[in-house]
């Protein structure tokens, strides 16, 4: 089932949200309709809390990225539980979107390497090194379920600049191809 994806201004994006064990009630099913979700709104990546479930649960297939980003083929997972562990030293600057945020497009500074460990949907334990644009890729989700968004990463005067735009977006008064979900 395709879900309507939640925007800017709603407090779910917000939250700080919560880990979760193979007992969560209908996991597959939220999984499943992640991934149709994801697909069908053209994203790379979906975070739990954009769907308005406050939990630590990430959907990402990056591979059509490859051909700018190599480091991105065939990269397709279910995050659960994850945690970055380490943050590499070197930064880099990067034009991000979110699904969250229709219409906005910026630069945001972010490492290039990080060490993530998550549960996959079947809640074995994976630890990996990521480089390049897929380690930007999940600290971008990741940070969903910190309650926080791209633009936080923004300068204030960047920020200002997008003022108007982010109170369009929480009224609804953009234009996507996808259903989205207002406070
Ligand atoms: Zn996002």
């Amino acid at each position: 089932m395709i879900l309507p994806v939640v925007v800017y201004g709603h407090p779910v994006l917000r939250k700080v949200a919560e880990e979760i064990d193979e007992d969560y009630k209908g996991l597959k099913e939220l999984i499943d309709n992640m991934w149709q979700t994801m697909y069908k709104s053209d994203g790379v990546g979906l975070a739990a809390p954009q769907i308005g479930e406050s939990i630590r649960l990430i959907v990402i297939d990056a591979d059509v990225l490859a051909e700018d980003f190599p480091e991105c083929k065939g990269w397709k997972k279910v995050l659960i539980n994850p945690i970055i562990t380490e943050f590499g030293e070197e930064e880099c600057n990067e034009s991000e979107g979110c699904l969250s945020l229709p219409g906005i497009r910026e630069d945001v500074k972010r490492p290039t390497k990080i060490k993530v460990e998550y549960e996959d949907e079947n809640f074995e334990l994976v630890v990996e090194e990521l480089d390049g644009f897929i380690a930007r890729v999940v600290q971008h989700e990741y940070d969903h379920l910190e309650g926080k968004l791209f633009v936080d990463h923004l300068s204030p005067l960047k920020k200002r600049f997008l003022k108007g735009k982010l109170a369009a977006i929480t009224k609804g008064k953009v234009s996507v191809s996808y259903k989205i979900k207002t406070a």
